[in-house]
């Protein structure tokens, strides 16, 4: 027994926690037999739930069985801070309470929370903690555009706070993984490579699954690109995390 092994020695815990956001459903269950072929667990961040047809909830509830995780995206994917300007009341009735009413209609009790837009500020996180969510997903971008033009990029290796820490952080940023995040795959390779040796998990998001440039206003990412990711990740032997596991794992 080696009773002295420290975890920083150890890559036990290096994983990866990957999360989708919006109303995707049927897209998203498109990809099963992909995350099945390499035993991948994610996260599925709904929003809109008034909307979810009798169908749609029946296969987030196959994706559950699979070990998904279901959790919230907000009521009407407003913006929280504004919200809640006019009190932490307001903000509930309008943003929180309805939809996770529906989700729990449907026989679901989310306990991750994806802020919508990526808005929030400590107000309203303290809601959303004091409301039972386990951990808050916030949204980090490695290269911004401004009209066309590149303003910063910043590999993935360098962003800190993209890396779950295993330390009970319960307010978290995920790397945006859409097509127009401009990532490539030595940067993924070198994301999954640091996770591996710092004994972290990387958090990535994405939104619509696309099977070819975007068009029309779509926003997602490419299915070959995150099959990479899965692959690469299940190669290095990390752990798929759900984003509730992530605050409960020590
Ligand atoms: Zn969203």
């Amino acid at each position: 027994m080696t009773h002295c092994r420290r975890d920083a020695e150890t890559h036990e815990k290096a994983g990866i926690a990957i999360s989708f956001d919006d109303h995707f459903i049927n897209e998203w269950f498109a990809l099963r037999p992909m995350f099945r072929k390499y035993n991948a667990k994610v996260t599925f961040f709904i929003t809109c739930p008034d909307s979810l047809t009798a169908d749609e909830i029946s296969k987030l509830k196959i994706l559950q069985a699979d070990g998904h995780e279901i959790g919230f995206h907000g009521t009407i994917h407003g913006k929280s801070t504004e919200l809640i300007a006019t009190g932490p009341d307001s903000y509930k009735n309008i943003e929180l309470a309805p939809g996770l009413a529906h989700m729990a209609e449907a026989g679901f009790k989310p306990t991750s929370y994806a802020h919508p837009g990526g808005n929030h500020n400590a107000r309203v996180d303290s809601v959303l903690l004091a409301s039972g969510f386990k951990i808050l997903r916030d949204v980090a971008i490695s290269r911004r555009k401004i009209m066309g033009f590149q303003m910063y990029a910043l590999a993935p290796r360098l962003m800190p706070w993209i890396y779950y820490n295993f330390d009970n952080e319960r307010i978290v940023d995920a790397l945006l993984i859409d097509e127009d995040s401009g990532l490539t795959d030595p940067e993924m390779q070198e994301a999954l490579e640091k996770a591996k040796n710092d004994n972290t998990a990387l958090m990535l998001f994405g939104h619509e699954p696309l099977y070819g440039k975007p068009q029309n206003g779509e926003y997602g990412f490419h299915v070959p690109f995150l099959e990479k990711i899965l692959k690469e990740a299940a190669r290095q032997n990390l752990k798929f995390y759900t984003m509730s596991e992530l605050p409960d794992r020590n």
